[in-house]
């Protein structure tokens, strides 16, 4: 059997190792903030690891505080990294709270006598902050779109491994804490079981299983964030026609059944502003016009910019009379901003038609009733029903 120090020694080997290959191959390369936390909790551990070698020095009243804070940091995060999976901050002095507390606990605790210091405090902040980081991983997981691409499924699937193997060392932290707290750091099962020993091995399994995972998240994270860069209009940010057409097929597939209605939209005269007032301002039209049409839709619905200063809406799950409102309310709201005094914004033409059948043929429709809506006079709205 490996003594404590090799094992200890082997862990810090592990963790620079694994450091050195996920900084140079995965985060120089995505930079995403997921991979930037998971190399903080790489060199922290490691940090940890170190400092609990010299528990038989006389350095150690110091060393041990100084692991348990290191290790403290670096679970946090891993608690971080699962919060920046679903675009939420953390601020840096949350994850100084539990090595502060703990550090100077530890310090009193006579750590000269035993590695685990203030074990009752420490294990249970490790354990719950692992706890935390499975339960943010698992809603991040559970966000990610059912079916989809073999991208998606290989990030879904990296996300559940990283749910499971942080579930497993925040219940292996729970109860070591249990042990801890109910027959003390030199009984059994303490002792043997969740001793320095077994946790050795237990975290090299771990972390083996969680840089692997990472690796392919942050690769396949890489990957879904330049595929939906490639599907989104540089100057609106909304979707582009082969973002749009590829989305639309898969939100209509979900509401097979339900009627669904399309909406093209093109700006009046638009020519005569660029013509008039500069590009500039024929942009700024084009941004205003996005920003309105998103904010009148639900966040389910589907808004692209088809080509120049022509759009496309899809209102799946939605009927003939809601297209209708959709569309009032964004000629409504766009002339509102146009009677502020300066802005140069142009009146818009619509054309509806619910889908029944191919998306396709629904879109050549919608086109065709917009046409009629030009002929007719433009500023309004007509549907395919009535052309
Ligand atoms: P109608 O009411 O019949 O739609 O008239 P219109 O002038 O809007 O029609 P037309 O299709 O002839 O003109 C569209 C113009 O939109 C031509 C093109 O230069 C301009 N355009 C297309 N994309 C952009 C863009 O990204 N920025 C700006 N500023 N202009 C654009
Ligand atoms: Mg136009
Ligand atoms: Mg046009």
């Amino acid at each position: 059997m490996l003594d404590n120090t090799s094992l200890r020694a082997a862990l810090a080997l592990l963790m620079c190792t694994l450091l050195v290959l996920f900084y140079f191959i995965t985060y120089r390369t995505s930079r995403s903030a997921f991979a930037g936390w998971w190399c903080v909790t790489l060199a922290t551990l490691m940090g940890g690891s170190l400092a609990y070698l010299t528990v038989d020095s006389a350095h150690a009243r110091w060393t041990i505080p100084l692991g348990h804070a290191s290790n403290l940091v670096g679970v946090g995060c891993i608690w971080a990294a699962g919060r920046s999976l679903r675009f939420r901050h953390t601020p840096l002095w949350w994850l100084a709270v539990a090595p502060v507390v703990v550090a100077p606990l530890a310090a009193l605790d006579n750590p000269g006598h035993t590695i685990m210091p203030a074990g009752e405090i420490f294990l249970l902040a490790l354990g719950l902050m692992l706890i935390g980081a499975a339960v943010e991983m698992g809603f991040a997981a559970r966000a990610v779109l059912a079916g989809g691409t073999a991208d998606i499924v290989a990030y879904r699937r990296s996300l559940w491994s990283l749910v499971a193997a942080s579930a497993m060392a925040g219940g292996f932290y729970f109860a070591r804490w249990v042990a801890y707290v109910l027959v003390g750091p030199d009984q059994a099962p303490y002792s043997t079981v969740f001793g320095n020993e077994s946790t050795s091995v237990v975290l090299i399994v771990v972390m083996t299983t969680v840089a692997f995972s990472m690796s392919t998240l942050s690769d396949e994270q890489h990957k879904l964030e330049l595929r939906d860069l490639a599907a989104r209009d540089g100057l609106t940010g909304l979707l582009n026609r082969t973002g749009f057409l590829r989305l639309a097929d898969e939100h209509l597939a979900r509401h097979d059944g339900e009627e669904s209605q399309v909406i093209m939209a093109d700006l009046d005269h638009f020519k005569a502003i660029n013509d008039e007032h500069g590009h500039a301002a024929g942009d700024h039209a084009i941004i205003t016009f996005a920003a309105v049409c998103t904010a009148s839709v639900r966040v389910t619905d589907l808004v692209g910019r088809y080509g120049g200063e022509e759009f496309i809406l899809l209102l799946s799950g939605a009927s003939l009379e809601r297209a209708s409102d959709v569309t009032e309310s964004i000629r409504t709201e766009m002339a509102k901003l146009a009677s502020v005094e300066g802005a140069v914004l142009p009146t818009v033409s619509f054309g509806v038609c619910s889908v029944d059948g191919s998306l396709e043929t629904a879109i050549e429709r919608a086109d065709a009733a917009l046409y009629k809506a030009k002929e007719a006079g433009r500023n309004r709205t007509v549907h395919h029903a009535e052309v």
